[in-house]
């Protein structure tokens, strides 16, 4: 049986977390996230922001021969300088 890791590295998805993996009938569902870093913000280029809440990101059949669903957890981040949000993963 084959480790989140090994299948993470297998994907060549350098830094990514494979947080698990779903076979439904023909279809495997790979749910992916990004460790946690500092993000600066995309309006006033400050590091000053915090995560705000997550929104998931599907993405469809990336062609493994099988249909193959990834899915990307995404942060939402709140600047503390100015009232706007920005978008990363
Ligand atoms: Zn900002």
């Amino acid at each position: 049986m084959f480790t989140l890791d090994y299948i993470g590295k297998s994907l060549n998805l350098k830094g990514v977390i494979v947080k698990n993996i779903v076979n439904i009938a023909e279809e495997q569902h790979i749910y992916l996230s990004l460790p946690v870093q500092e993000q600066c913000c995309s309006h006033c280029g400050h590091l000053n922001s915090y995560i705000k809440d997550y929104r998931e990101q599907r993405i469809k059949d990336i062609g493994f021969g099988s249909t193959v669903y990834l899915y990307v957890r995404k942060r939402r981040y709140a600047c503390k300088n100015v009232p706007k949000h920005f978008v990363s993963l």
